[in-house]
């Protein structure tokens, strides 16, 4: 039982292979919405179970060429960004490893799809691949040990950060700083996570231009997925679609020297879960 969702058209998509198909078309009784797709997931598993009989919209490849593809969790009532959750990212920032997490918003309207154009503004605009985790069952007091219950899938994002913005202020408004508009690239798909293998240590990369620039493993992270999702649930209702940006590996333009620049484009991928293509271009 899995499934991979999409947004096509603003709308919610099940993709098998390189067929996509509407879900409210499959006629199974699943919401053409997609924030509302996942306040169901037996109803997702269910329409995943009836695409063998059905016949497919069109190709998921075509669709991305396309631009059709939408984030796949379009309109969170709130999005998490985790600071400083891999050791080597700590220690390229010369920061103290954290003994709690350190939490941010992107406020979602930063949120865009998986082939989108990444606006830059100024000199210092960052990458950062992040493995994201969608919330499904939400609610309050989330022991860890459940908490893998309550995830709706994965799904590979880019928490773009504008550092002169970040450390305009003192402390950082982190904020601001990865919440510009464009600034969450998110895709292809949200997997759930019965259908990733070893959904606690999957590789990630990051590379500029063909340009090498993060290689890591989600093995790594200090704060796991479910220490998250206990953490943050411990302090307020998490809700169907919330999502969790869990941090990035070392290798980050600004320890590196290497900033995004227009025209350039970022290519970042998850094991297992997808890839995302963003080309960037500078608008002020
Ligand atoms: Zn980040």
């Amino acid at each position: 039982m899995s499934f991979r969702l999409a947004t096509i058209d603003d709308r919610a998509a099940l993709v098998r292979d390189d067929a996509w198909f509407d879900l409210e078309r499959l006629g199974t009784g699943a919401p053409a919405d997609p924030m509302e797709a996942l306040t169901d997931l037996e109803a997702l598993h269910a329409a995943d179970a009836a695409l063998g009989d059905a016949t497919p919209a069109g190709s998921f490849a075509e669709a991305l060429d396309a631009g059709r593809v939408g984030p796949p969790v379009p309109a969170p009532s709130a999005c998490f960004g985790i600071g400083l959750n891999y050791r080597s990212h700590v220690a390229e920032s010369n920061m103290a490893v954290p003994t709690v997490p350190v939490v941010f918003t992107k406020f979602p309207g930063c949120l865009v799809g998986p082939r989108a154009t990444v606006e830059l503004v100024g000199p210092m605009c960052d990458y950062e691949v992040e493995l994201v985790v969608a919330i499904g069952p939400g609610g309050r007091n989330i022991d860890a040990a459940s908490a893998w219950d309550h995830v709706a899938g994965l799904t590979v994002g880019q928490d773009i950060s504008d550092r002169a913005l970040q450390f305009a202020a003192n402390p950082p408004h982190f904020d601001l700083g990865k919440s510009r508009d464009t600034f969450g690239p998110l895709g292809p798909v949200l997997v759930s996570p019965d259908q990733v293998p070893d959904r606690d240590a999957l590789a990630l990369t990051c590379d500029v231009d063909g340009d090498v620039r993060q290689r890591g493993t989600t093995a790594d992270l200090i704060f796991s997925i479910p220490e998250l999702i206990a953490y943050l649930s411990a302090i307020m209702t998490l809700r169907p679609g919330d999502l969790i940006f869990t941090g990035t590996p070392d290798g980050v333009g600004i320890a590196t020297g290497k900033l995004l620049t227009d025209g350039c484009t970022i290519d970042s991928s998850i094991e297992g879960i997808g890839e995302l293509r963003n080309p960037c271009r500078q608008v002020a």
